[in-house]
Formats: structure tokens, sequence, C-alpha cells
């Protein structure tokens, strides 16, 4: 931590210009040394032009940020220097920068020493990450969110909850003469978990919808030929405000198109599959249609209102009643033939405008999409930490039993304790180096 950094933190390639980071305690002094300005006369957050040389040798005409310590996003001094994009001019600032007393940057090692020197938590470093790679607008929203720390509030609104049951069980054992002091019952305990334990609900669940947002929804569109599988894919294609056209987090070579339809992603599944002329069931076989659905996190179940139901819609009825999906029940502006009654039906057509706009609301109703337009929305977003915040529910699942078998409020202190201490984990109250590791390794070099 006590030497300096850099790295290129734009995209390498051509550009007009490109950014190169540096922190640490002598990156003023040391970026001095390869350039024509006296930076260490500067002020704090100034910029100023120049050239970065090598020797005599003019590499490049820049411009040079200065942010002193601590006011910076590392809380080291800053230097970041705007060269000429284009990967030679770049690389060679760069190189001349690491023949200084300056290393390469590890990826994520910005963000890890600005989350180490306390100037971010370990979900607003997440955050930081998630702002990068968002791909739709309702993953923007909830990443600066949490940016903005609404996360990190909420579990700390949750620790001091706990540490106040615990307080207040110590009180009762070492002063019960104290008859002003509130006894902690039995039923007030009970109801304060209960309490816990909703917030940690909650918690869990967005942070599962919130995974969704950020990797996209892998959705199967299935059904026999004809039923207009292909116009519904051309239709929503149609609909879509962004191609998607890089999905990292995503299996690639089971996801062949990306779309973003009001803010939400959908990663189309197998649209060979779609595109199929013959019977989908024999010709991809049973097995295959099982991996499909297998791999989806919807399945959208098409049917043809103008015909009665038929036996290969059955099948696949079967094969996907215990996945979560829609029946869509297509050609809606035909006659009505098919009777069928079940959960998550909608109507459409390929014909009209809206045709499809109830698919999309019902997608975004089983998703609880809407509900993210809500500023309180709180998330984690690495799965270990979601792993963690589970373990904590199972001890409180464990302490509400122990009241049930009597087990004496005190004993429970020590269960208490630990999700106590589980929680200031996830905000990186406390932390491993391990955890830290894994956790900035995702992270893009530069930042
Ligand atoms: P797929 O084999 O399931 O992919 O079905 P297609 O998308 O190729 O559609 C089969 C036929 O149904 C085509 O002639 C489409 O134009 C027609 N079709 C698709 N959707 C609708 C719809 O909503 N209403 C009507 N009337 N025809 C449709």
């Amino acid at each position: 931590m006590n030497d300096t950094i850099a790295a290129i933190s734009t995209t390498l390639g051509v550009g007009a210009i490109s950014i190169i980071r540096v922190s640490g305690k002598d990156a003023i002094k040391e970026v001095n040394k390869i350039t024509n300005i006296d930076l260490t006369k500067k002020e704090s957050h100034t910029i100023s032009y120049g050239y970065i040389k090598n020797n005599n040798e003019i590499i490049d005409e820049v411009l040079i940020t200065i942010m002193k310590a601590p006011k910076t996003f590392t809380k080291e001094n800053i230097v970041e220097i705007n060269c000429h994009g284009g990967i030679a001019t770049t690389k060679k600032t760069l190189e001349l920068l690491l023949e200084q007393n300056i290393r390469l940057a590890e990826p994520g090692e910005f963000t890890k020493r600005a989350f180490l020197n306390g100037r971010i938590d370990l979900i607003e470093s997440e955050a930081v990450m998630n702002l990068i790679n968002v791909k739709n607008e309702k993953s923007r929203k909830i990443a600066i969110n949490n940016l903005k720390g609404s996360t990190t509030n909420q579990i700390k609104k949750l620790r001091e909850k706990i540490l106040k049951i615990l307080t207040n069980i110590e009180v009762n054992i070492d002063y019960p003469e104290y008859h002003d002091i509130e006894v902690l019952t039995i039923e007030k305990l009970k109801k304060e978990l209960i309490t816990i334990e909703q917030s940690l609900d909650k918690l869990i669940e967005n942070s599962k919808v919130s995974k969704l947002l950020t990797n996209g929804i892998n959705v199967a569109i299935i059904g026999r030929p004809n039923v207009g599988k292909s116009s519904i894919l051309n239709k929503l294609i149609e609909e879509d405000k962004a191609i998607v056209t890089d999905i990292p987090g995503t299996t690639r070579d089971i996801v062949e198109a990306g779309l973003n339809i009001d803010g939400i992603t959908l990663n189309l599944i197998d649209t060979a599959g779609i595109r199929e002329t013959e019977d989908i069931v024999e010709k991809i076989g049973v097995e295959k249609s099982k991996e499909i659905i297998e791999k989806s996190d919807l399945i959208l179940l098409v049917l043809n209102n103008n015909e009665k139901l038929t036996k290969e819609d059955e099948k696949l009825l079967e094969l996907s009643k215990n996945k979560l999906r829609i029946i869509v029940v297509n050609k809606s502006d035909l006659d009505k033939k098919l009777e069928i009654n079940l959960p998550n039906t909608v109507y459409t057509n390929t014909i009209d405008d809206e045709g499809l706009s109830k698919l999309i609301e019902k997608i975004k109703e089983l998703f609880n999409l809407d509900q993210i337009e809500t500023d309180d929305f709180y998330y984690i977003s690495n799965i270990n930490q979601v792993k963690k915040i589970e373990n904590t529910k199972n001890s409180i699942k464990d302490i509400k039993e122990g009241l049930e078998n009597n087990i004496p409020i005190d004993m429970l202190e020590i269960d208490l304790k630990n999700i106590w201490q589980t929680l200031g984990e996830v905000i990186g109250e406390t932390y491993t180096e391990e955890l830290l590791d894994n956790l900035f390794k995702d992270f893009c070099v530069g930042k």
C-alpha cells in the first residue's frame, strides 16, 4: 500500500484521449520526472498542459490532473494523465511511468485502496464495478443507489438493532436488580427477530432480482411449429431500445441474442430451436428440450389461440411445468379455439403494435421489476456475500427455535453476536485478505 501504482484507466484502443491514472504517496513526485511541468508546485485539483518527455524526446502532448490526498478516490495522491488516444502513445507513456518508482496496478487495485483507506465500504466497491458493467437502465439505477450507500445503511441499521438486543440481554444478566431497565422478554425478542428476518429476506430477494437485472434473464421461447415463435422473437427485437452486444456473466454458447426491453435485459437462448420448422420436440429431442428448459430463468411457452391444444403442446406443458414460465397464447387476433386455464397466461399477437405489451408487463411482474424504481432497493451483488446473509437467516431461525424450546435468552447471545459479526463482514467492517482478493480480482485494470 505504500508503493505507487499506475494503469491505463480507459479502454486501450484508438480514441481521442486515453487516461493513465497514478496513485500513491509519491505519485506527483514520480510523474514529475517525466514531464516538463513542475507538478510539485501545482495546487490540488488543477489541470496543467504540457509534455511527457523521455529525457529530451517528447513522447506526447498531455493534460495532467493533480489531486492531492486525502480528497481523492483512493485517499492517496492521484495524478491523471490525459494522453492522446492510441495504443502506441498510451503504452509508451505507461512504460515510462513504470521505469520510475511506480508499478503496474492489479485489477481493481485503485478501488481496493479506496476501500482500505476508508473512502468506500465493500458494498460501495461492488457498486463501482456494477456501474462499469451495467447493460441497462434499471441496473444503472440500483448500482448508483448502492454507491450512495443505501444497502450499507440498511445493514448498519440491522446491526444497531442486534447490538441493542445484545446490550439489553447483558444488562438484564449483569444488573437484574435494576428494575427500571426494560427486561427483554421472550415475546419482545421474538418480535425483534421477525423484523430482522424480514429485512434479511428482502435483502436476499432483491439480490436475486439484481442478479437477473445485471446479467439479464435467460429466456427460452418454446412451442411447436407455426405458433408464432419467430414472429414474437422478431417483434421483441424491434422493441429493443439498445442492442446488447456483449453479455459477460452469462454462458455465451447458449445465449444467442440479448435484448434490452424497458430497461431489462433478456438473453434469448437457443434461438436455433425457435427457427426449426419441424416438430421441435421430435426434431431436437426431449432431452435437448429439457436441457434448454433447464438453462433458462424463464420459459415462454407459445400456443396458438386459433387451434385446439395438441399432444405436442401438452408435452411441452409437462416438460416446463416446474419452471417459471409464461403461457403465451399467440394469434389472439384470430378466433379463440384454445381452452387453457393456467396461471401466468397472457394473450398476444404479433400483428398489432401493442400485441406483445401484456407479455412484457408479465415478465416485469414475475421478476418484480417495477419495485426497483423505488429508492430503497437494497441488494448485494456478490454471490458469496449473499450466501453469508442466507446463513445469518438460518441462525435467526435457530434462535427462534431455541426460544420455542425454552433455551434461556443469554444462551442465544452467541448466535446473535455471530449474526452481528457476519453483517459487519458483508459491509467490510471486518474482512480477510482472501475475501478482498476474490472481490477485487474481477475488476478491470485501471479501476
Ligand atoms: P414459429 O414456427 O413458431 O416460429 O412461427 P412463425 O413465427 O414462423 O409464424 C407462423 C405463421 O403464423 C406465420 O405465417 C406468421 O405470420 C403467423 N403469425 C405469427 N404470429 C401471428 C399472430 O399473432 N396472428 C396471426 N394472425 N398470425 C401470426
